[in-house]
């Protein structure tokens, strides 16, 4: 049975019951709009843990003035069919009321890694990021939280506060669930229209091309983003917001590509923002495995 709570102490009651029953406690933090990459996350932590929380926040602190906060899609209905369909244990869906209520003044900032990439696009948006992960990691405190590698930086930075505040929780991160022209799946899809779906695979097949010449042997980061950016700019409706190697460690961007190198892109179609990433491991001469799902 799925159970839904939107009351930090009853959760917080349910999830001691399944503690003292012996369960290790798993959380799926999502933001709503389920779709196959957000269930990937809720099939692994039913495979790791014994009881699994899923929760679903549209975390107003993440986004800017500007963004799609009050567009975001929140079909709760059909979340919470799949949470059941998918053995979830328990849906916490608080109100923003109840995550930020009056007076709220405490924020959580992973101050070198939030400064790139997302976060130099997207000002602020890491802050409220790291902010309500924390939260969420206190009110239910799972033994394992499970990410995608889908918003790497994310994974990357959470792990970060993980080490630097010694919070006792195990992250899994889990790979990218993609459609199978390539389109990693993502609640903002819903977005586009018909030509701007049809032009949206452009990042991960930009993505792959870079993997490719870095396979082929190409070291240099300026030719590796002088690639994707044209391939960007020759696409009906793409406009770049940025494209960048990091050192998948740091997340620091670099000039060469050395060891695990990330390669993420942000791109706009109109007024929705896509990203993407591959993890290229050049020690090896290796990519790391994504998911292919059918459409649909
Ligand atoms: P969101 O609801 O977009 O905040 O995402 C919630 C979690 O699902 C995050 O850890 C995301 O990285 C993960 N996620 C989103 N899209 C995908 C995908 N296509 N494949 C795997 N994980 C994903």
């Amino acid at each position: 049975m799925t159970i839904c709570m939107a009351s930090v102490e009853d959760v917080r009651v349910e999830v001691k019951q399944a503690r003292d029953r012996g369960r290790t406690i798993g959380l799926v933090p999502t933001m709503g709009a389920l779709h196959a990459g957000h269930v990937s996350l809720i099939r692994e932590a039913r495979e790791r843990t014994g009881f699994v929380v899923v929760s679903i926040f549209v975390n107003p602190t993440q986004f800017g003035p500007n963004e799609d906060l009050n567009r975001y899609p929140r079909p709760f209905e059909k979340d919470f069919q799949i949470c059941r369909e998918e053995g979830a244990d328990l849906v916490f869906a608080p109100s923003a009321d109840t995550m930020y209520p009056a007076h709220f003044q405490s924020f959580v900032q992973v101050e070198r890694m939030q400064q790139y990439l997302e976060g130099a696009s997207r000002p602020g948006h890491f802050k409220g990021v790291a902010t309500v992960v924390l939260k969420l990691f206190n009110i239910i405190r799972p033994d394992t939280a499970f990410f995608g590698q889908k918003d790497a930086q994310q994974a990357r930075l959470i792990q970060q506060m993980v080490r630097d505040l010694n919070l006792p929780v195990g992250l899994q991160i889990c790979p990218t669930v993609r459609e199978l022209d390539g389109l990693a799946l993502s609640s903002r899809n819903q977005y586009l229209d018909a030509e701007q779906r049809r032009n949206a695979p452009i990042l991960y097949k930009a993505l792959q091309e870079a993997e490719q010449l870095i396979l082929k042997g190409e070291r240099s980061t300026a030719e590796i983003e002088k690639h994707i950016t044209a391939r960007i700019a020759s696409t009906p409706g793409a406009v770049l917001d940025y494209v960048a190697a990091v050192d998948s460690d740091r997340f620091e961007p670099i000039q060469r590509i050395e060891g695990d190198v990330i390669i993420a892109l942000a791109v706009r179609f109109g007024r929705t923002r896509l990203i993407d990433n591959v993890l290229v491991s050049s020690a090896t001469l290796k990519s790391l495995p994504n998911h292919l799902l059918p459409a649909g």
